[in-house]
């Protein structure tokens, strides 16, 4: 069998674009944008050109961007401060503030300081027990992205052997309540998991978020599996002082026995900035009071 390549660049550029439909409609009801704020604490390149995208991004699904940009020795409390006064922002509905933080600051108060209704991360402990307790709330963006893709090529999941792997609060244990709310049979592989090879050639959907190249080996995917690959990593390419995007599934390998799998880059990357821009739209709905009709 060879696998279903699931175009997640496709799919996001679907959902941005329905996004900046919804964007235009709100806007023309609500007589303002919806604004999106993005804080940025130092000079790390990778944070910077994230933080750049998110900003165009949101520009160009007609919202508003507010990005704050300070410098590395920002004292917490600075930070906390400026945290506040977006909470308290009326044209401000969602609130970005870009990970990792400096090491002088503690990064779960700053998730804590920020508006759980303008938690468009869905980082805030409050947003974590929502979605734990299946009230409505903010899901992290990538792992929403993930159950996207994975229900538009399966549809209903009742009942399917998920194993996500990977625990981290960002993607891991959030894409496991996911799955869990879609009535799948979750199991959640770590570092201290025994016999993942197992765990994995059971299961109907593999998610990978680990952060190691290729580590999920192509005979590891049962026949048919959808395979859902979160990792990015960086690796030296074949040509000298060159380097590769790669997953942490080995994508060759895998693709011969998955049903569909997510290649990297191109699959699950371009999901995460098209649902953190619905999930800011979602929350200018609700701060407005504006029913949101368009199915994001
Ligand atoms: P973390 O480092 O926070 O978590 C990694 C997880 O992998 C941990 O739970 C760890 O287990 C587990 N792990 C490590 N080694 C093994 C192993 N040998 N076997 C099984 N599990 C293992 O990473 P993130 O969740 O933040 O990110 C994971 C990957 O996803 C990274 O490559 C990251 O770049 C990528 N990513 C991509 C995004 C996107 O596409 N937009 C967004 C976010 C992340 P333990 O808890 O025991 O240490």
């Amino acid at each position: 069998m060879t696998a279903e390549i699931i175009d997640g660049k496709a799919f996001a550029a679907g959902l941005r674009a329905r996004v900046g439909q919804a964007a235009g409609l709100f806007q023309s009801v609500a007589n303002r944008a919806a604004g999106l704020a993005v804080v940025l604490v130092g000079e790390d390149p990778a944070s910077a050109v994230y933080v750049r995208s998110k900003g165009k991004a949101t520009l160009e699904a007609g919202m508003a961007s507010f990005e704050h940009r300070l410098p590395a020795g920002t004292p917490q409390e600075e930070l906390v401060a400026l945290v506040h006064r977006l909470n308290a922002d009326p044209a401000v509905d969602g609130i970005l503030v870009q990970l990792p933080l400096p090491p002088h600051i503690d990064e779960n108060a700053i998730i804590a300081a920020i508006d759980p209704d303008k938690d468009v991360d869905g980082f805030h402990p409050i947003n974590a027990g929502r979605l734990a307790t299946g009230l409505p709330g903010f899901v992290p963006c990538t792992p929403l992205g993930c159950l996207m893709l994975l229900k538009d090529r399966l549809g209903d999941l009742s009942g399917l052997d998920a194993v996500v792997i990977g625990r981290s609060n960002i993607v891991g244990k959030p894409m496991a309540q996911l799955l869990i709310r879609e009535s799948c049979t979750v199991t959640v592989a770590h570092s201290r998991t025994r016999d993942l090879p197992a765990l994995v050639r059971r299961a109907d959907i593999v998610v990978a978020a680990v952060g190691r190249p290729e580590m999920v080996k192509g005979d590891w995917i049962k026949p048919g599996a959808t395979v859902i690959d979160v990792g990015i990593n960086r690796v030296p390419a074949a040509e000298p002082g060159k380097t590769r995007l790669v997953g942490d599934v080995d994508f060759a390998g895998a693709s011969q026995l998955a049903g569909a799998i997510t290649p990297v880059p191109g699959g699950v990357g371009p999901m995460t900035i098209a649902v953190l821009l619905r999930n800011a739209l979602v929350a200018a709905h609700r701060h407005a009071g504006v029913e949101l009709t368009e199915r994001l």
